[in-house]
């Protein structure tokens, strides 16, 4: 089954993990996975570094995480400093070693960039040439609820989104948002601007103080005052913020279940065990600790 389908039927849950260094061994990511098919996710997507950076790294785990025939592997894929010729054998690569799920980005800019330095600038150009020449991949697009901090508005970003979707998406994958209410108010937007495709919600887990603030800062993303009260009580102590966060995180969780969500998509950052506690806390999954 594929993941658009699993969404027709249920919530669907998964986790994105990221692949070791070129340098360092593949064997601790292996085991955190074997952690976390535990919570039997129905994907796990594995990220791709911009610019192919680490691309290696990335088919290796996604085809760890297909041979091991515990779940579905997404590969993230991005257009950054990258050409037509390279992508179609990197695809077709991933078609040959069964792989069929992608999330089709542009990647972030590095610094000093004024565009992506290959043959597309915006995700809807990847995905309109997956979809053309390779028709078997299934294929999500990010999402930003708080609009990409790049985009002059609102509206346009919404636009962009409506492209992506007009050009062959499959689904969509939410960038963080920490904040249900908005994001409850986006998805009226996308769907009044007659964006229908269903939305894995992307959910990163409180577990560190900096991460934390780092990511949602580089996101653009808004620090709801719950959270920012627990940076400001246990900022200074790494233990009781991590109790803390994670209880945060289970609460955003039960508040985007309620809220009623096609997918949960959980950016493990390769934890497995902190990852494992929220998701038997939000009693999503079933397993022995
Ligand atoms: P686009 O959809 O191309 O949008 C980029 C900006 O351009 C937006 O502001 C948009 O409004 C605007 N835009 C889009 N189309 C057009 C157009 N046709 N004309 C004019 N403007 C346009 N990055 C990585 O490098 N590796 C990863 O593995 C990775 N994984 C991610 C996973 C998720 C779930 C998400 C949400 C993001 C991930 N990212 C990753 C980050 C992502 O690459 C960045 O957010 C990037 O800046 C934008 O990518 P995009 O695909 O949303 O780009």
């Amino acid at each position: 089954m594929n993941v658009p389908d699993i969404m027709k039927e249920k919530m669907c849950f998964s986790f994105e993990v990221y692949p070791p260094k070129e340098d360092k061994p593949l064997e601790p990511l292996l085991d955190t996975l074997e952690h976390l098919y535990k919570l039997n996710p129905d994907f796990v997507s594995c990220t791709y570094g911009a610019g192919g950076t680490n691309a290696g790294r990335n088919t290796e785990i996604c085809k760890a995480i297909k041979d091991s025939g515990k779940s579905i592997p997404v590969t993230h894929f991005t257009c950054i400093g990258n050409h037509k010729e390279k992508i179609k054998e990197e695809l077709q690569r991933y078609l040959e070693l069964g792989i069929d799920h992608i999330l089709a980005l542009r990647g972030d800019l590095p610094k000093g960039w004024e565009g992506t330095r290959g043959d597309f600038d915006y995700a809807n150009e990847l995905v309109e040439y997956i979809k053309t020449y390779f028709p078997e991949f299934i294929i999500a697009v990010a999402g930003n609820p708080e609009k990409h901090f790049q985009a002059t508005s609102f509206d346009a970003d919404i636009t962009h989104l409506r492209i992506k979707q007009d050009v062959g998406a499959d689904f969509i994958m939410t960038q963080l948002c920490h904040d249900v209410d908005h994001y409850q108010w986006w998805v009226e937007r996308i769907r009044k601007a007659g964006i229908y495709l269903p939305i894995d919600v992307g959910v990163m887990p409180v577990l560190l103080k900096d991460p934390t603030i780092r990511m949602a800062v580089s996101n653009g993303s808004a620090v709801p005052r719950d959270l920012a009260e627990i940076i400001g009580r246990y900022g200074d102590n790494a233990e009781d913020f991590k109790k803390a966060g994670k209880e945060y995180t289970v609460k955003q969780i039960f508040k985007f279940i309620n809220a009623g969500i096609d997918g949960l998509h959980i950016y493990s950052l390769n934890k497995w065990k902190d990852v494992s506690d929220i998701v038997l806390d939000c009693g999503i999954r079933i397993v022995n600790k």
